[in-house]
């Protein structure tokens, strides 16, 4: 039996898949219950930014190991409708890279009427689809955005297409995919141009979240000695705006709001690593190629894609989805001895 491990240091059991309640939800045996889908739908990608890709871009999937338009609409709708799923996020690699995009979309919205629907992206080319995406059924978007400085962008992503994702951001905001969140990871690099970046997010009305990086870049290079962390940001944003704390909005969403100025304007922060929040933790993965994670760091992974194509059932794949994320971890474990970071990079598992 493989073994799980503890994110607030304490040993776990071995793991054991026969003792899952039967309930239908997404449970896990630290009472966590998973609503908030993230599907991955692709591990290709318009830029490299250095915290998660490397320089020459992931390993090429081969289409047919792809989940294919219909069985993502299919896992998604045996998601919402056999196991409580609420949310659903599209991410990558860069969704934007699938030509299929918005028949995925309109195949999931026809398939889960009435559950949000959005996408995490980095909005290049996003300009020529937005309104379709709309059209399609997309909510709204959360752009990745470290840096409006064009060289700094450049440097961090490894091309140079910041105006692209300016353009992308605008025409996301006409076409109502509001209210557009703007995810800045923090590295030492940008850190100087964090003020400049809640400046333009505050002009054109853009909320803003900064999170700390994590340990998931393909090419292993993170450090906890030299990561930038929440600290050190709210200095640095400091030294322009008057920061006030307000909390968590509510306690699965893992950012802590801070009023800018008095407000009505907040910003975000989530600590991702310093302030670990996996208690309140509520998501489930589905990577690009069909296999469910039950977290960031966990490599332990359950093929839905082979059961689905082996003719698996609706309550067959339902039952395996159940006990992926019957073994989810308690944490992380990123501030324990002996961490080690997943096989899978960001852009491989979809942030
Ligand atoms: N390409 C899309 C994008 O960048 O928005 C979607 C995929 S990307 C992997 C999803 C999110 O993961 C982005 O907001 C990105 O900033 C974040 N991310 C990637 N690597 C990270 C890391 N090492 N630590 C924290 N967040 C990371
Ligand atoms: Fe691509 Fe998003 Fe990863 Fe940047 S964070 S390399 S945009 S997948």
């Amino acid at each position: 039996m493989p073994r799980v491990r503890g994110g607030g240091g304490q040993p776990t059991p071995a793991l054991s898949r026969a003792d899952r309640p039967s309930v239908a939800a997404l449970v896990d045996r630290f009472g966590r219950v998973a609503k908030d889908l993230r599907v991955s739908i692709i591990e290709k990608c318009s830029l490299r930014c250095t915290y998660c890709m490397p320089a020459e871009g992931l390993p090429n999937i081969p289409q047919h190991r792809l989940l294919t338009t219909d069985e993502i609409v299919r896992l998604v709708r045996i998601a919402v409708e056999d196991l409580g799923v609420n949310e659903v996020r599209f991410t990558g690699g860069e969704p934007l890279m699938r030509r299929d995009l918005e028949d995925i979309v309109a195949g999931c919205a026809q398939a889960v009427p009435g559950i949000p629907l959005s996408m995490t992206t980095n909005a290049v080319g996003l300009e020529r689809r937005a309104r379709r995406l709309a059209a399609a059924g997309l909510g709204r978007v959360n752009v990745s955005l470290d840096s409006i400085d064009r060289a700094h962008f450049a440097e961090l992503t490894r091309r140079d297409r910041l105006p692209s994702v300016l353009a992308g951001i605008r025409a996301a905001a006409r076409a109502g995919l509001a209210p557009i969140k703007i995810n800045a990871v923090l590295m030492p690099e940008t850190l100087s141009g964090a003020a400049d970046l809640l400046e333009w997010c505050l002009t054109e009305g853009c909320l803003l979240r900064f999170i700390e990086q994590m340990p998931l870049d393909a090419d292993r290079r993170w450090a906890r000695a030299s990561m930038v962390d929440a600290e050190r940001l709210l200095e640095a944003l400091g030294e322009r705006f008057d920061l006030t704390e307000v909390g968590r909005e509510d306690p699965s969403a893992p950012a802590e709001e801070w009023l800018v100025d008095g407000g009505p304007a907040t910003v975000g922060i989530v600590a991702s690593v310093t302030r670990n929040f996996c208690a309140d933790c509520d998501r489930t993965r589905l990577t690009a190629e069909g296999t469910v994670r039950s977290g960031l760091f966990s490599d332990e992974e359950v093929d839905l894609r082979a059961a689905m194509r082996s003719g698996a059932g609706d309550e067959k794949l339902a039952g395996l989805w159940r006990d992926a994320m019957w073994s989810k971890w308690a944490g992380h474990g990123i501030n324990l001895e002996g961490f080690e970071p997943p096989n899978r990079s960001m852009g491989a598992i979809g942030g």
